[in-house]
């Protein structure tokens, strides 16, 4: 391989490789090659700023050659990737006594004044390391400003300010190459995901002042709004300024097009402006990306120095990458390649519907977009044992720390008392895409007794149903009504794309109609996992529930559970017709019937007035039913075995509105599916009564009608056991949630006690309930999937626990050879992007 120079000349020739000398050096090649008006510029390679950082200095005396004698110089980084920083760029080396008076002549003595003022002051504070309090006062001077400048330089150092430009530029390079290794600047690349060895590039360009006669100044130009990421005109240009610094926010720039109120710099110097706006276009279609471009106007003409990705919203990031592809400049599938799939979620807000009713009992900062219903819960704990129930939750905290985080995750919006848009909940919640509002301060938090008290001193407690409006900053009593998340044309576009690119489907996990309707909306290929429990909480069917639980014979159950067979076919005829013919999986029930009985002392006296039994019957049957270890105990499939009256009635109110959706839409085929298996032998009785169902209906109605009937492998013993399980069954879908508790033996209801400190120390890398266990619990997937396939090649194979949202999960899935993965509603579109990703 040839040595790469230390210094290179940029030339549309030059061999210039972000790799080896930055991106900055790179764009500025291209811009070159574009035959833009750049102006002269050295690049610096990775390795000649590590000799530099290591005190040895490149031939400073052959990069000054390249330059003409009197220009000015500055100085800028060039990391491989722009967002990993870098030391502040240093503008008008070259600039001493002599200069400044030779300068005085051409351009005017306060604009060399001003250019001079400008080095010494930011070399001595990147350069020579003094305390930029000293030269606070000295901001617009002119000459005297200067004189007092220099004077405080040599105060401060005890030596005159360098004049020779070759020190100079020796010394900026010598400071930012030793800047990029230090710890803070290192730490906070790596943060942005540079590797610890990622290296620096410098470019050394020559200054156009910007300052003097004629026309001049420094400015900014995009064509795309960065928030939207719409076609428009966009940036700043301020007469006799240098550089981006200048352009701040708060100074009087002028405006870029002809405007009504004022002057702009179309009016001042149109041919310059007609020029940048072209040069955008261009830069647009040949670097293939939405670019701003940083110039400036030296009495009248047009020098481009910097051209840099636009700043954008995640809006604005996917109508950015879908019009490009759109206008032919990039193929649509690297348009889903630019997308972080992780930001796509910040776009899919449901809010409060305009028309709701809005019954306002607090408000505060809207620090994170998007509303949300749910339940009162007031430590992280509680957030996941609520969430672990499949209860959406609500998390309020006077403020949050990193404790909390793990209840964040576990809510679906949380609100605090204190903070504000930077605060640690407004942060967190923003990153999560969870709807926050932060520093509500007009309630009272009261989380010792689990209570929130409204300005006007109404009390909501721990249970209780509210509203977080995180888009208004408004907390809302009770459920209004919610207008779906809005999905413009080019989010469209781009998951269409994804969708072609894409080889493993997508379900969504869906156990109401809302959620059905979301997984359509979103365009999931189906319901992977619908948790028929969820339909018993209603209050009206749980009386019924508990009727059956107290019932002491089978005859006695089955006539109670049909009582509930009504509800639960009107349940599953909804979720067929809003699927229309996609696949629909039900899983029959899972829980322990103990969830369903009262705790407490009112609860159990309440039940035995509806049942109109003795309370001491009551207590008894709940503590009969009390297990220690109530997640291995009777629920799932053992129920199915032990008490199969609710299956029965499960699977006649399955085929029953299987039959009913048939007839007036397409064709349904459902999926019934039993949860937590660990031996052949259960399948094997669960399937026989359910095949006997099917038959009486079948008979009954006089029509015929197919269903398939799965697994839920959600135990390792299944695992190990699934070829003796497939031959059973149509399909195996792996809970990873059951399947990593059980795994690790670790509750998915406490975990989250320690979990933080287990993460701190490197116990676990990442909360495994969150990201996929690849080394253990994956180990038992791809066992499951092996065994499973060998004697059932045609079993269809998914996983429906948490991870099946999780983009760093799906890459796993997807090599594991899964045939889908389903994921919560709101993750489909993430996923559905994520998996094209790893497909391309
Ligand atoms: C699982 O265990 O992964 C699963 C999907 O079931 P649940 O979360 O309802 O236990
Ligand atoms: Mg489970």
């Amino acid at each position: 391989m040839s040595e790469i120079p230390l210094s290179t000349l940029i030339t549309a020739t030059a061999p210039i490789e972000a790799a080896n000398h930055g991106g900055r050096a790179k764009c500025l090649q291209r811009l070159v090659r574009l035959d833009l008006p750049v102006p002269r510029t050295v690049a610096l390679s990775f390795a000649a700023v590590q000799q530099v950082a290591a005190g040895e200095l490149p031939d400073i005396r052959a990069i000054l050659a390249e330059f003409s004698e009197d220009a000015l110089l500055c100085v800028r980084p060039s990391s491989e990737v722009p967002d990993w920083g870098g030391p502040s760029a240093i503008l008008n080396i070259g600039m001493n006594d002599a200069r400044y008076l030779s300068l005085s002549e051409v351009l005017g003595q306060a604009a060399a004044a001003s250019l001079y003022l400008r080095f010494v002051q930011s070399y001595a504070v990147h350069v020579a390391r003094l305390d930029p309090d000293v030269f606070d006062d000295v901001e617009d001077g002119g000459p005297d400003a200067l004189r007092e400048i220099l004077q405080a330089y040599e105060a401060e150092t005890d030596e005159v300010f360098p004049q020779d430009p070759g020190e100079q530029l020796a010394a900026v390079l010598r400071s930012m190459a030793r800047a990029w290794e230090g710890t803070s600047a290192r730490l906070l690349r790596q943060a942005k995901g540079a590797p610890a060895d990622a290296g620096l590039g410098l470019v050394v360009q020559e200054m156009i002042p910007g300052l003097g006669q004629g026309e001049c100044g420094s400015g900014v130009l995009q064509l795309v709004d960065s928030d939207s990421g719409l076609p428009q005109l966009t940036g700043r240009y301020l007469s006799q300024s240098q550089g981006r610094e200048a352009l701040g926010a708060g100074t009087e720039a002028l405006f870029l097009e002809k405007d009504a109120r004022g002057p702009s710099l179309e009016e001042l110097a149109p041919e310059a402006f007609a020029r940048i706006k072209a040069d955008a276009a261009l830069m647009r279609v040949r670097l293939r990306e939405e670019m701003q471009v940083e110039f400036v106007i030296q009495n009248g003409a047009l020098h481009i120095l910097d051209g840099v990705r636009v700043l954008r919203s995640s809006r604005a990031a996917v109508r950015i990458a879908v019009a490009l592809a759109q206008d032919g400049i990039i193929p649509p599938h690297e348009a889903v390649m630019r997308v972080d799939a992780h930001v796509l979620s910040e776009l899919l807000h449901r809010q409060v519907a305009p028309s709701a009713a809005r019954d306002v009992i607090g408000a505060g900062i809207a620090a994170s977009p998007g509303a949300a219903t749910g339940q009162l819960v007031f430590t992280a704990a509680d957030a996941q044992s609520s969430a672990a129930r499949g209860e959406p939750c609500v998390l309020v905290r006077r403020e949050t720390s990193p404790d909390d985080v793990r209840g964040m995750h576990a809510a679906v919006a949380v609100l605090t008392g204190r903070g504000g848009m930077t605060s640690h909940a407004a942060v967190i919640g923003r990153g999560l895409g969870l709807p926050s509002i932060v520093g509500a301060s007009n309630m009272t938090f009261d989380s010792r007794k689990k209570r929130l008290i409204s300005a006007s001193g109404q009390v909501f407690h721990a249970g209780d149903i509210v509203t977080i409006d995180g888009s208004r900053g408004e907390v809302l009593a009770g459920e209004p009504e919610m207008l779906e998340a809005a999905e413009d044309d080019a989010f469209q576009a781009l998951l269409a794309w994804a969708d072609e690119a894409r080889d493993i489907d997508i379900r969504a996990n869906a156990d109401t109609p809302a959620d059905a309707q979301t997984a359509r909306n979103f365009n999931a290929q189906g319901i992977g996992l619908c948790r028929t429990e969820h339909m018993f909480f209603d209050p009206g069917r749980l009386t019924v529930m508990r009727e059956m639980i107290f019932a002491e014979t089978s005859s006695g159950r089955a006539a109670v559970l049909a009582r509930l067979l009504p509800m639960q076919r009107e349940d599953f005829l909804e979720l067929f017709r809003i699927m229309e013919g996609l696949p629909v999986c039900i899983r029959l029930f899972d829980p322990p019937l103990h969830e369903f009985l009262p705790t407490s002392k009112t609860g159990q006296r309440e039940l035995s007035e509806a049942l109109d039994i003795p309370v001491s019957d009551v207590t008894r049957r709940v503590e009969e039913m009390a297990e220690y270890n109530p997640m291995l105990g009777l629920r799932g499939v053992r129920l199915g075995v032990t008490v199969p009256e609710i299956y029965d009635m499960q699977a006649r109110a399955i085929f029953e509105a299987t039959l009913l959706a048939s007839k007036d839409g397409a064709p349904v085929v459902p999926e019934v599916m039993i949860p937590l298996v660990s031996a052949k032998r259960e399948v094997e009785l669960v399937k026989a009564r359910i095949d006997a169902v099917a038959a009486a209906v079948a008979a009954e109605q006089g029509e015929s009608f197919d269903y398939r009937l799965g697994v839920m492998v959600e135990t390792p013993r299944a695992a190990l056991r699934a070829d003796e399980i497939a031959p059973h069954t149509s399909f195996l879908s792996f809970g990873t949630n059951d399947l990593t508790q059980m795994t690790y033996g670790l509750s998915r209801d406490d975990a989250g006690r320690f979990m933080s400190n287990y993460v701190q120390q490197g116990v676990f890398p990442e909360d495994p309930f969150h990201v996929l266990d690849v080394d253990g619990v994956g180990e038992l997937l791809k066992l499951g999937v092996q065994r499973g396939r060998s004697t059932n090649p045609e079993v269809t194979l998914s996983i429906c626990g948490e991870h099946g949202g999780n983009p760093e999960s799906i890459a796993f899935c997807r090599e594991a050879g899964f045939d889908y993965v389903s994921c919560s509603p709101f993750r489909v579109p993430v996923v559905r992007l994520a998996a094209a990703q790893l497909a391309i």
